[in-house]
């Protein structure tokens, strides 16, 4: 039974403590929507800055908290039996879904980049109080709406894992789209060992980079980049950014790296990984949000003939491409490694607080 009202996480007032409250569970589910039940969600940074009010998009509050989810289907509407890759979808199967794309603006079609939709719905930003209501993903039920792509989750594949997929793994796999292809002499710089740096040094691992060099802290992280396949790691800790050059360097025939790819956030990456990169590289960057700046030579660009590419999001085959990569390579890159504390609904702010004060990596949800 399908109850008619659900528990979910809600933020009524930023910074303020958030308490779990009863949704209403939309009685009418449109041609194209789902209704599933959420089974897990994992916490992203960006659940922080939202909480903290310290997002640049709208934020009509109340909302949901929440956005890397995976849920069992409970119910269809017409026409929603299958997923974005024409698989059969029933009441049963396990989904990740993207945001909507309306499928007719510029960027929809004449762009061909529905990423940059400018009629994007996204989940935990809309508010509670008017239908479907259940538009995030710290909820027991969550709604799929009509112009979402979605995706069947392997079997094989775990709820924490498929969570993964559904926000940090697919902007990596995005990244990778963009960037283009490596070749089996690349040496690829990978700055940050965050879920996404971790995940990306697996990614090129598995692309047959010649080498795989990361970039970051603290020296746990370090060991886990080890085990996703860095050939080299480099303590930000513990060496300068002209050090850090010089092992590039040496392992380049003193050219530089063929593909430098940003995941750090911090936005003095941005002249290191220029830095980095040998002339004619490919430089992408990935992490660096919010309004940070910094001082650059733009020359650095112009005479090294770089390429600069900048990656937000992915679309529905960024995320089939992340959990298929996770059905594939499981048994030989432990990924559950980047998954941290496990915590119930109840625990919401608790584990907010515990990532606000980086106590947490990528911490777990489990709804039921
Ligand atoms: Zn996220
Ligand atoms: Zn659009």
């Amino acid at each position: 039974m399908i109850p008619s009202s659900c528990r979910a996480a809600v933020v009524r007032q930023f910074k303020a403590p958030i308490e779990i409250e009863e949704v209403p569970v939309p009685r009418e589910i449109e041609p194209g929507a789902l209704l599933v039940r959420i089974e897990t969600s994992t916490v992203c940074g960006t659940d922080v800055h939202l909480w903290q009010g310290s997002l640049t998009r709208k934020v009509d509050l109340p909302v949901i908290i929440g956005h890397e989810m995976v849920g069992r289907v409970v119910a269809l509407g017409s026409g929603a039996d299958r997923d974005s890759l024409g698989r059969p979808v029933k009441v049963g199967s396990r989904v990740v879904w993207t945001r909507t794309h309306c499928g007719s603006c510029y960027f929809c079609t004449s762009a061909r980049q529905p990423i940059l939709c400018e009629n994007a719905r996204a989940y935990m930003y809309e508010n509670i109080e008017k239908p479907p209501y259940l538009l995030g993903g710290f909820a027991e039920y969550g709604y799929v709406l009509p112009q979402s792509g979605r995706v069947l989750v392997p079997d094989d594949v775990s709820n924490e894992l498929a969570s993964l997929a559904s926000c940090a793994f697919r902007s990596v796999m995005n990244a990778f789209d963009e960037l283009g292809e490596i070749s089996t002499t690349d040496t690829v710089v990978v700055q940050g060992t965050g879920p996404l740096g971790l995940l990306a040094i697996a990614r090129a691992r598995v692309a047959g980079a010649r080498k795989v060099i990361a970039i970051g802290a603290p020296d746990a992280r370090l060991a886990i980049a080890e085990e996703f396949g860095a050939d080299e790691c480099l303590s930000m800790e513990r060496t300068s950014a002209a050090e850090r050059k010089a092992v590039v360097q040496a392992a380049t025939n003193g050219r530089g790296a063929d593909i430098v790819l940003e995941f750090a956030g911090h936005p003095s990456a941005f002249p290191e990984g220029i830095d980095l990169t040998r002339r004619g590289g490919r430089y992408t960057t990935v992490g660096l949000l919010g309004t940070g700046e910094v001082q650059f030579r733009p020359s650095l660009i112009t005479n090294k003939n770089l390429k600069v590419i900048g990656a937000i999001g992915g679309e529905e085959k960024s995320y089939w491409k992340a959990l298929d990569f996770l059905s594939a390579h499981q048994k030989r890159i432990p990924f559950h490694r980047i998954l941290s504390g496990s915590y119930k609904l109840d625990d919401v702010n608790t584990v907010l607080q515990r990532m606000k004060d980086q106590l947490e990596v990528k911490p777990v949800i489990h709804m039921a």
